[in-house]
């Protein structure tokens, strides 16, 4: 542990799921977690309070976003980020490198870093492991990622072992720059410490390959970080493989530290990966789906569009205690979203992350209880993948 304002305990264990306490500058996060995603300092078209009053206790933002706008610098001088955008709570920021991989408009992968032209006005930039850990140093985060090479989509072995390798070198930079003495405030390296008590989290890579999975662990933990992220999965392999590769990672990874799948996913992903040892979960999902009208109900998505709602008076989700469904029917929010109303995207969002939290406390509830694989098999006879009819 690099920081005593940093720790992570389990508390309870029903199976493999894990119910634990993280323990940062800005406050406890109790787990298994979801993560909402506050891109650009802001989880879309809600607000701060909004989230606190989900009970959410920890965002995400992403590095390459806020770097690029309004970009560390300012972010640093405004006080770090919990400051700047209002919230005192658990941040995580990513390292840029799966944006940068997604949505650059150029991109060139050398051992240095990754060079790319900003999507926004194409100027170029290199990021380097060194850089993105100083961005997150400046942005002030309570868990800063290392910078990795992601793979788009599910590669073949050669290219994982390839960004495997990469992703390892990297690593191995990233935690050295974290740890350089000169990073300590008002030392050394040009660099505002917004957070002095940041964690910082290793990323293990691999694809769907199992022996890369297991040596990207060996490399990774020996390096030695925080807590431990499985990223490079949700990139277009079948469900069934991701389960597999998330079986075959997570319980090789160190007993006492948070793991934290990266990017993932549907609900019934959340329960399936928590079976298998994970604390920690980011998807846009719940948040990007809202405003193109699917809700996540108990019962699986709601595409709120749809002409069978026109007088469908009933909530949203008959089982769901969210504002959203004690107040407003389907029918007023078809019509608000096919009206282009702000307020539809606002409501959905407020709906689908409860939806989310709520399930994530009720993981949390059955693994105290020892009743968490009676949950797992009520969400799979209840939750459906397919739209709702
Ligand atoms: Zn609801």
């Amino acid at each position: 542990m690099t920081d005593r304002a940093f720790a992570f305990r389990v508390t309870h264990r029903d199976g493999l799921a894990r119910r634990g306490e993280l323990s940062t500058a800005h406050g406890s996060v109790q787990t298994p977690a979801f993560m909402p995603v506050g891109t650009r300092g802001a989880v879309k078209a809600i607000t701060q309070r909004d989230l606190l009053d989900l009970g959410a206790e920890i965002i995400l933002g992403n590095t390459y976003h806020l770097y690029l706008r309004p970009g560390d610098g300012l972010i640093a001088r405004a006080g770090g980020l919990h400051r700047f955008i209002g919230w005192d709570r658990p941040i995580l920021t990513d390292s840029g490198g799966y944006q940068i991989f997604s949505l650059a408009a150029m991109r060139h992968i050398r051992d240095e870093g990754a060079e790319f032209r900003s999507h926004l006005d194409g100027s170029l930039h290199l990021l380097t492991p060194e850089r993105a850990s100083d961005i997150q140093t400046q942005l002030g985060s309570d868990i800063a990622m290392v910078l990795d090479h992601c793979l788009a989509s599910a590669s073949d072995e050669a290219a994982s072992r390839d960004a495997m390798e990469r992703s390892a070198a990297w690593a191995a930079r990233a935690r050295a720059r974290f740890l350089d003495p000169g990073r300590s405030p008002g030392a050394g390296l040009d660099v505002i410490v917004s957070n002095p008590g940041q964690a910082q989290f290793g990323i293990v890579q691999g694809g769907v390959h199992p022996a890369l999975r297991t040596e990207s662990v060996e490399r990774t933990v020996a390096i030695g970080f925080d807590g431990y992220a499985i990223g490079g999965l949700s990139v277009g392999e079948p469900v069934e493989v991701m389960y597999e590769v998330i079986g075959h990672t997570a319980p090789l990874l160190p007993e006492d530290c948070p793991r934290y799948l990266m990017g993932t996913g549907m609900p019934d992903d959340l329960i399936e990966s928590v079976a298998r040892g994970v604390d920690l979960f980011d998807c846009v999902l719940p948040t990007r789906n809202a405003r193109n009208g699917q809700l996540l109900t108990s019962r699986g998505p709601l595409a709120i569009k749809n002409a069978r709602y026109a007088e469908d008076l009933s909530p949203p989700d008959p089982d769901c205690g969210c504002y959203t469904c004690r107040h407003f029917s389907r029918a007023y929010l078809r019509h608000l979203y096919l009206s282009g109303e702000m307020t539809a995207a606002t409501l959905n969002t407020l709906h689908n992350l409860y939806f989310y939290l709520d399930t994530m406390r009720r993981i949390r509830e059955a693994i105290v209880f020892g009743s968490f694989e009676r949950l797992r098999q009520e969400f799979r006879q209840t939750f459906s993948r397919r739209p709702q009819h």
